[in-house]
């Protein structure tokens, strides 16, 4: 039987465990990355030598890049995706991106033949890699039903939220949340440690208690045992506090915390931390830069 063609664009820490997710369900699946060597990683698929060439014949064209930047490189111009992609595929970006350029590629893409969908994630690297991702999914009813199967095996679930701008609204606000949560717990680990409290005794209040969300754990954890080995890039985080901000600011309401927290990400980034795990964020605040 023949299974669908799939193009998979991105293959970094999330992109490479979902391209290998694809490619174990069975699909046949042509791979791009920028830096060719994370596709020829890729065991199973065509490595493809422009994104163009990679949609070329393919049903469904997925892409997990790093921002709107990459977005656009991947999709727009003589070698982008939407230039190959054959009329009445459906194209799928699951990098976390603005509104405002998710839109615009949605337009983009109808003008190809093409019907598109934001499909961004919440989970990391191991959830890529397990085929646990949670998808936020916007976009019509028909083309969510269509890519269903092939969200499947790298999902836990799939939230449809509504139209085009749906999902990436959804995750810029879950991501505002997250890095606040993250900043807020830098700070709180610095300032026990900076006391003469008993970190261990002091920190387990915290995390076993009432703020002790999943994300509190997970980078409380990583901070103290000082493991910046990336799971979720630090300057990551800050592009997305810096989406939300901008997005928030589309009704003219403030998002004093977002704001705040991107200062001190980008504090960090400053110092030389954002090819670290976002969990490096406390490292200035340790040393009082
Ligand atoms: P990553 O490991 O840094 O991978 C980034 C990917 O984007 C790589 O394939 C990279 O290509 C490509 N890229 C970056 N700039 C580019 C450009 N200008 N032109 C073309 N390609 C470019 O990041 P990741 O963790 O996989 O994250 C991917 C997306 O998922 C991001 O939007 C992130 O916010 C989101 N996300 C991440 C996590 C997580 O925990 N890691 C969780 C949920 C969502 P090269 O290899 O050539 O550099």
């Amino acid at each position: 039987m023949n299974t669908p063609r799939i193009a998979f664009l991105g293959l970094g820490i999330m992109g490479g465990g979902m391209a290998r997710r694809l490619v174990a369900a069975g699909f046949t699946v042509a791979v791009y990355n920028r830096n060719r060597a994370k596709a020829d990683a890729i065991a199973g698929a065509t490595v493809a030598a422009t994104p163009r060439e990679a949609a070329a014949q393919a049903e469904f064209v997925l892409c997990m890049v790093a921002d709107d930047v990459a977005s656009r490189a991947m999709w727009l111009g003589v070698d982008g995706a939407l230039a190959g992609a054959p009329q009445g595929a459906v194209v799928v970006d699951c990098s976390t991106l603005t509104v405002g350029w998710v839109k615009e590629l949605a337009q983009a893409a109808e003008v190809c033949g093409c019907e598109f969908v934001d499909a961004p994630v919440t989970g990391s690297k191991g959830a890529a890699a397990a085929g646990d991702l949670n998808f936020l999914v916007g976009g019509s009813v028909a083309a969510v039903e269509r890519i269903h199967p092939v969200l499947a095996p790298m999902s836990k679930t799939i939230t449809h939220l509504g139209p085009t701008g749906s999902g990436a609204l959804v995750k810029l606000i879950n991501n505002f949340v997250s890095g606040v949560q993250v900043a807020a717990m830098a700070e709180a680990l610095a300032w026990i440690e900076q006391s003469d409290l008993d970190r261990a005794k002091a920190l387990s209040v915290l995390v076993d208690g009432v703020p002790g969300s999943p994300m509190v754990k997970i980078i409380s954890a990583r901070m103290t045992a000082g493991d910046f080995t990336p799971n979720f890039l630090l300057k990551l985080m800050a592009k997305d506090l810096g989406y939300a901000v901008k997005e928030r600011a589309v009704s003219g309401q403030p998002l004093a915390t977002a704001a705040t927290a991107h200062e001190i990400f980008q504090r960090a980034i400053d110092a030389g931390y954002g090819e670290k795990d976002m969990a490096a964020v406390i490292e200035t605040l340790r040393s009082g830069r």
